[in-house]
C-alpha cells in the first residue's frame, strides 16, 4: 500500500485518535513487544466504532477507538497479540523460538491465533483472552460475513486453551 492510499485508508477509518485511548494502546503494546527483536511496532488509534485490529508489514499496527472501549487491557492485548501473531508468522518479527514453532495449521487466522495466544503467556496474560475479545467482536459483529469463522476461531480455542484456573 503506498503512503497515499495508506492515509486515505486511515482517513476511512475515522482517522487517527490522540489522547487517553492512545496512551493505553501504547502503554499495553509495549508491554507486548518486551520480548520480541526485528522490524519496529507502531501502535495508533483508529476512530472508527467498529471492533477491529489491522497490521500492516512495516510493523504499523491499528486498534480501533470500538475495540479500545468495548475491551478490557486484556483483551486489548489480545488483539494485539494476534496482529504481532501475523507479523511474527510473516518473518517481519523475531521472538523467542518458542514463537516460531513449527504450526501445522494453515489458516492465517487460526496461525495468528495461536502465536499469538504464546506472546500473551511470555508477557503474563492469560491466554484466554484472546478467546474473550473474539467474543466481543463475535457479539458485536454477528450475523454478517465473518461470523462463521470467527465462530470456528472461538470453537477450536476453546478445546486448545487450558481451561481458567479456578
Ligand atoms: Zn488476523
Amino acid at each position: 500500500m503506498s503512503p497515499d492510499a495508506r492515509a486515505r485508508w486511515v482517513t476511512d477509518n475515522g482517522g487517527i485518535i490522540t489522547g487517553q485511548q492512545d496512551a493505553r494502546a501504547r502503554e499495553i503494546m509495549s508491554r507486548l513487544v518486551a520480548g520480541l527483536t526485528g522490524a519496529p511496532v507502531h501502535v495508533q488509534v483508529l476512530g472508527t466504532r467498529e471492533l477491529t485490529a489491522y497490521s500492516f508489514p512495516d510493523g504499523a499496527l491499528f486498534v480501533s477507538r470500538g475495540l479500545m472501549e468495548a475491551a478490557d487491557n486484556d483483551e486489548v492485548a489480545a488483539a494485539m497479540a494476534h496482529e504481532l501473531g501475523h507479523l511474527i508468522s510473516d518473518g517481519h518479527l523475531q521472538g523467542p523460538a518458542a514463537l516460531h514453532r513449527k504450526n501445522e495449521n494453515p489458516d492465517v487466522e487460526a496461525r495468528a491465533d495461536d502465536v499469538g495466544c504464546r506472546v500473551l503467556q511470555m508477557e503474563g496474560v492469560p491466554p484466554r483472552a484472546m478467546m474473550r475479545m473474539l467474543e466481543l467482536v463475535a457479539d458485536r459483529t454477528c450475523p454478517g460475513p465473518c461470523c462463521n469463522d470467527l465462530h470456528v476461531r472461538i470453537a477450536r480455542l476453546k478445546t486448545s486453551l487450558p481451561a481458567p484456573s479456578l
